[in-house]
């Protein structure tokens, strides 16, 4: 098959005037202008007409089990409030409510032309029952705050459920909430099935003053529901993180909004980079401190953008999440942004040569949007806030 549309977005050098894709199975085949691409193939000819085809978007950071809860949560005071006020509207769902949340969850996320998705599940055992319409990888997030001696029998279970799936990792759900046990077991799996690994880190201004300080909200919190606290009052919360392990690219790091001065140098330090995952609209519900961006950026780490869930987010629309980083970040380029959905997220998946770009040898993922003759198709990406008209995954029009 062909297809034909006034502009390839490619990502792999300027887009093209009057392109087209050559595709063969689910691989993209060639990629050029028109006229070379149809002389060099064979096949059906599909003209999407006035359209910009651009690769897939990837979500980097969701949890799609909380698909049902938005709108419950208002906007909390404290970080600690929120946990109580989402551990009590998890108290009221069931089984069936999760499997339906995840599903209406991708159903979603798909219609605003995500192809990808690192989508984190507390719920490992329920994976099987799903079919997800789009390329996931599954993470099983991993909690042991209530029981710390479990912590192997823990991921353990987990993994026998979530490795049904072709493409998974282990999500050790934040500092506060996972024991050291937990992460090093799930690094010992990690180096053994060459899995990935993401966590929450830093995310809060309550999460530094539990690690730094030993007090603030979610401090008492943890505490209260009688955490072992003897690793608070001392370091940051990257600090603690970094101290415990030979850091590597396996690992994607949601959040790191809280950083100290004293960070920076770990940041720079540290030979093997991880992945960071901004969640902008997330970011602003919560009224986190400042995304270091440009901090990050310019230590070389590889950032992506995710929605994370609808507990703390309007909808699954990544182009959504990037007109909201283009508000806090207005220098940033347009197209810099776009990388942060499709390039820069296929790099923390490890698919770096077969997502995120249309390029020969590549998954055939793309979406298209209508192309306004405007100079700059990176800011009509930006601005696009409808579903995409069209959309292929795996190399069928879907
Ligand atoms: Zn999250």
């Amino acid at each position: 098959m062909i297809v034909r549309a006034r502009l390839i977005v490619t990502m792999n050098g300027p887009p093209i005037e009057n392109g087209a894709v050559a595709i063969e199975g689910n691989r993209v085949v060639d990629v050029g202008l028109f006229n070379e691409v149809r002389a060099r193939n064979s096949g059906e000819v599909v003209d999407l007409g006035e359209q910009a085809l651009l690769p897939g978007l990837i979500n980097a950071h969701c949890h799609l089990d909380y698909t049902c809860l938005r709108g419950k949560i208002p906007p909390p005071k404290s970080f600690a409030d929120w946990i109580r006020a989402i551990n009590a509207e998890k108290a009221k769902l069931s089984r069936q409510d999760y499997l339906a949340s995840i599903n209406e969850g991708f159903a979603e996320a798909k219609s605003f032309g995500t192809t990808t998705i690192a989508n984190l599940t507390a719920f490992p055992e329920l994976v099987t029952k799903i079919h997800e319409p789009i390329r996931t990888w599954w993470f099983a997030e991993l909690i042991d705050v209530r029981e710390p001696n479990r912590a192997r029998d823990i991921v353990d279970l987990s993994v026998e459920s979530v490795k049904s799936k072709e493409t998974w990792g282990l999500a050790p759900h934040a500092s506060f909430t996972a024991s050291t046990d937990l992460y090093r077991r799930c690094e010992e799996v990690a180096r053994a099935k060459t899995i990935l690994l993401t966590t929450h880190l830093a995310e809060s201004r309550e999460e530094m003053s539990m690690f730094r300080e030993a007090s603030g909200p979610l401090y008492e919190f943890m505490k209260g529901i009688g955490r072992p606290m003897d690793d608070c009052g001392h370091e940051t919360p990257l600090a603690l993180f970094v101290g415990r392990r030979a850091l590597s690219a396996r690992w994607i790091v949601a959040h790191l909004n809280e950083l100290a001065e004293s960070d920076s140098d770990l940041l720079a330090r540290s030979t093997e980079k991880f992945h960071v995952v901004h969640s902008p609209r997330s970011h602003g519900y919560f009224a986190h401190s400042r995304f270091p961006f440009e901090r990050l950026r310019a230590l070389g780490y590889n950032i992506c953008l995710g929605t994370d869930s609808l507990a703390s987010n309007d909808d699954l629309s990544l182009f959504a999440e990037m007109r909201a980083f283009q508000r806090s970040e207005p220098a940033v380029s347009p197209s810099k942004i776009f990388e942060m959905v499709t390039v820069n997220p296929a790099r923390a998946l490890r698919q770096e040569n077969a997502l995120g770009k249309i390029r020969s040898g590549f998954c055939a993922d793309f979406v298209s949007i209508p192309c306004a003759r405007s100079t700059n198709v990176f800011e009509d990406i930006i601005a696009f806030d409808r579903p995409p008209n069209w959309t292929m995954l795996d190399g069928k029009i879907r």
